[in-house]
């Protein structure tokens, strides 16, 4: 059993979504609506997988989302006259409501308390607050290593780097790929740390979810659906990266690719947006974190080094983050950053990074959070 594996499992044990797998495979696209089944709070586990199959049975897709209150069942599919009378009509309903939004799992009308993802050392959600550091790109064993326990050192709870870069340049480095996620797994087993990591491709799904905590979707493949329904195959938790001109909408309907295939441990990332301004590499809209609160459950992480792309800038940035809500921050920092093989200049040193947190930490307590 790998060590995602059994991380996941304890994780299941404080679960705040739980996404049915079902059998429904081929919807129609043409009309599709959402429909809530709210249960009845006492509703009983035989009614409510009675009620899912009932769901089925009409051709739509069940997910059974175990909320604090009661559970509800998103039915997703093709509209029909009569499917409302028949889900209504089931044991244990007590009503039957529209999902208006476009996105319909990910929306906050099916949830609305807030999703909190555990993944080993590292969540996100609720009152807690994820600090994820480390480098753009692992280089090498040493350079991971000392930025792995200088992010534990300095308090954060997760460790990025990437193994598999994706690059606007071919020439550019591309990452250390398998190498590197063996040094990433190493360095969790030295510090406890979960690891967050990017994979590029559909046919590396597997081999990178053998190895990380979280699967990282970049900016640049915010919309390649099939690798959204690869990770949404996995059981492995997904940090989905906005893509740089990708709308609210856009955005919310990437993270219900990988929901709709079962996997409901997303967490959100804004991580700028590219606009007219060339001051900053991207422009970082922090408004994106009250607005997704409003339209999801799922947490919103904020990434103010590719937001920004100037280190003097990120670790303002961060503080605003953490005073407007983020669920979670992820900083690069690197040992030596004049030395770093791919975005130096907006990586932290490991001192700056650790006067962040510091910084970060006495918001979160300000507003009730733990950091
Ligand atoms: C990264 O995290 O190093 C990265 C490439 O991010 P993004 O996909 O947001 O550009
Ligand atoms: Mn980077």
């Amino acid at each position: 059993m790998t060590i995602s594996k059994t991380l996941l499992e304890a994780d299941f044990k404080t679960p705040v979504v739980r996404v049915q797998k079902t059998v429904t495979k081929h919807l129609k696209k043409g009309s599709i609506e959402g429909m809530i089944v709210v249960m009845k709070s006492g509703a009983s586990a035989e009614e409510i997988s009675a009620m899912a199959l009932r769901v089925e049975s009409l051709g739509l897709k069940a997910h059974i989302i175990e909320g604090t209150e009661r559970t509800v069942i998103a039915a997703v599919g093709e509209k029909r006259e009569s499917t409302k009378e028949a889900l209504a009509a089931g044991a244990g309903v007590d009503e039957i409501l529209p999902i208006l939004a476009p996105y319909k799992i990910a929306s906050k009308e099916v949830k609305p308390d807030p999703t909190i993802i555990t993944a080993g050392s590292l969540v996100v959600g609720g009152n807690k607050v994820g600090m994820i550091g480390g480098p753009c790109s692992v280089e090498s064993e040493e350079q991971l290593m000392e930025a792995a326990r200088a992010v534990k050192a300095a308090g954060g709870t997760g460790l990025r780097g990437g193994a598999f870069k994706p690059r606007t340049s071919p020439y550019s480095f591309q990452g250390m790929k398998e190498e590197g996620l063996k040094i990433l797994a190493n360095a969790r087993e030295e510090t406890g740390l979960a690891v967050v990591t990017e994979v590029l491709a559909t046919e590396d799904v597997d081999l990178v979810a053998s190895y990380t905590d979280v699967l990282q979707i970049g900016a640049r493949n915010m919309q390649n659906y099939r690798l959204l329904e690869a990770v949404g195959n996995t059981e492995c938790a997904v940090m989905l990266k906005r893509g740089a001109s990708a709308t609210m909408d856009e955005f919310l309907l990437a993270a219900e690719y990988i929901m709709n295939e079962g996997n409901a441990r997303v967490m959100l990332c804004e991580r700028g947006i590219r606009t007219f301004e060339s001051h900053t590499r991207f422009t970082l809209p922090l408004a994106s974190v009250t607005y997704l609160k409003n339209k999801t459950h799922l947490p919103i992480v904020i990434d103010p080094s590719h937001g920004t792309g100037h280190a003097y800038l990120v670790p303002d940035m961060a503080v605003a983050a953490v005073a407007i809500g983020a669920d979670a921050l992820i900083i690069e920092m690197h040992p030596r950053p004049e030395e770093a093989m791919s975005d130096g200049y907006q990586s932290l040193t490991p001192e700056q990074f650790e006067d962040t947190v510091g910084r970060c930490r006495v918001i979160a307590d300000a507003i009730g959070k733990q950091m």
